[in-house]
């Protein structure tokens, strides 16, 4: 008996089935069509009428804004060996090495006429280490040491990271970043 209520009971919770009319049938085709259509336009809008937010590197390369923190140079030939740059650095990875000019060696100047009394024998930066913080830049009285916007410098090794900016190959890059 108590089969037969349960039974009974289920069978008056079945949704009805709803009958499929000519007009129905019309209507699912222009509701499916329809919404296809809106999403082709949607993929069209972004296909022709929105800018690529991608480009093809390496073929296509983006040029950084000038006030980027990229690779750091020093221009050596302007450097007056004052230390500041390594005072300010927070991790310690600018190393200078000079010494003081002899008292008759010929007078030089950077070339916003600061008077060079030391002669440079080493200024090296770990970049491994920097964490491209910017302080040394803004400490320069003489603006020898900049931000580059270069910033293609990968390397397989983390010893390629320490540059030697008295060493030929990089015064070399010189040419390519400073406007005397
Ligand atoms: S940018 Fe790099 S080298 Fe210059 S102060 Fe900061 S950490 Fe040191
Ligand atoms: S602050 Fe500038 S001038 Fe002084 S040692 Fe550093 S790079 Fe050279």
């Amino acid at each position: 008996m108590s089969a037969e209520i349960e039974i009974h009971h289920l069978s008056s919770t079945r949704p009805q089935e709803e009958s499929l009319t000519l007009g129905k049938w019309f209507r699912n085709i222009w509701t499916g069509l329809s919404t296809a259509l809106k999403g082709m336009m949607i993929t069209g809008k972004y296909i022709y009428g929105v800018k690529p937010v991608t480009i093809e590197y390496p073929e296509v390369r983006e040029q950084l804004p000038a006030n980027s923190r990229s690779r750091l140079f020093n221009d050596a030939e302007n450097c007056i060996s004052c230390y500041q740059c390594a005072t300010a650095c927070p991790v310690d990875c600018i190393y200078i090495t000079a010494t003081r000019r002899d008292s008759d060696a010929e007078k030089i100047k950077t070339k916003d006429g600061t008077p060079i009394r030391l002669d440079l024998h080493q200024y090296t930066i770990d970049t491994a280490l920097c964490c491209y913080c910017g302080l040394c830049t803004t400490v320069c009285p003489t603006e020898c040491l900049t931000h580059t916007t270069d910033y293609e410098f990968a390397q397989y090794t983390l010893g390629g990271f320490k540059y030697d900016y008295l060493a030929p190959d990089i015064r070399e890059w010189r040419t390519r970043l400073v406007k005397d």
